[in-house]
């Protein structure tokens, strides 16, 4: 049977990953994502389970160890990584999964499965406006947002790495891109 194919969407923090993948769900069936654990705190918007599995950095530390994680890293001192079981049994029903993680565990999913994941990357129309959505977006207060927009200058450097990079500017447009590239690539 065919198998589904793991679909990674990297891109700076705030270029606007969640609110892409979350369009790029409503219009296809046979997607699904990804839900990762993490260490870090739950924001205020955040459920349990829905937008991560949130644990301690020992709980995560032991799922590490025994071997439950596809991928994992660090990111601004937490833990994130991906849970086998969200793979596994999707991946064998031919089902295609989005994993919205960062560059070192973007890197890690390539060298693993080559060919059978499909990376892209996300990039701002610029900086300004990458700060403007953090902003906006209202969970990170100054001190992490500098954090992040720091991070963002070395992840994009890793884009150049990724299958496809897309402009995030018109979110429709970014959209409807991803679909086409999606749609060639898996055919
Ligand atoms: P990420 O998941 O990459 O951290 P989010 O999806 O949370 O980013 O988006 C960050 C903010 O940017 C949100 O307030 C979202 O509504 C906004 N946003 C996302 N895409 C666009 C876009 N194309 N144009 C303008 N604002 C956007
Ligand atoms: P945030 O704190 O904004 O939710 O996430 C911080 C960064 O961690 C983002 O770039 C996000 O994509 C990434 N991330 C989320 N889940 C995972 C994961 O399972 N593995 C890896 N490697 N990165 C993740």
């Amino acid at each position: 049977m065919k198998k589904g194919k793991l679909i990674v969407i990297s891109g700076p923090s705030g270029v606007g990953k969640d609110t892409v993948v979350k369009e790029l769900l409503k219009n296809n069936d046979n997607f699904e994502l990804s839900i990762s654990m993490t260490s870090r705190e739950k924001r205020l918007n955040e459920q349990d389970k829905v937008d991560y599995y949130f644990v301690s950095k020992e709980k995560f530390e032991k799922e590490i160890e025994n071997n439950n994680l596809l991928e994992w890293a660090k990111y601004n001192d937490n833990y994130y990584g991906t849970p086998k079981k969200e793979i596994e049994k999707r991946i064998n029903n031919n089902i295609n999964v989005f994993l919205v993680i960062e560059v070192v565990g973007g890197m890690n999913i390539k060298k693993m499965l080559k060919d059978d994941a499909l990376l892209i990357f996300l990039l701002p129309p610029d900086f300004k406006e990458l700060r403007n959505r953090i902003v906006n977006r209202n969970l990170d207060n100054e001190e992490n947002i500098n954090k992040r927009l720091k991070i963002a200058e070395e992840e994009i450097k890793v884009s150049k790495k990724y299958d496809y990079v897309v402009v995030n500017d018109d979110l429709n447009k970014t959209v409807k891109e991803i679909e086409n590239i999606i749609k060639k690539e898996l055919k």
